[in-house]
């Protein structure tokens, strides 16, 4: 389901954070996955199956979403 999340997506959580955003963005990605709190800026790391869920959608796509690799220019 989230094999295909990209750095730079804005994923919407099920439960707001405390400050009020329910808009993380992905800042890293591996064996666990780094969002950060589009309201205050928090970042938390987070298991992969274990934010699968908690996300409710995602809302926006990163730059890095296509599968291929991104064109040197
Ligand atoms: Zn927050």
């Amino acid at each position: 389901m989230l094999a295909d999340l990209s750095l730079g997506d804005i994923v919407q959580l099920r439960k707001p954070h405390p400050c009020g955003s329910r808009e993380w963005e992905v800042v890293r990605l591996g064996a666990d996955i780094g969002i950060q709190c589009q309201g205050c800026g928090h970042r938390i790391l987070l298991e992969r199956r274990d934010l699968a869920k908690r996300i409710k959608t995602i809302l926006h796509r990163g730059l890095n979403a296509s599968h291929s690799d991104a064109p040197k220019t």
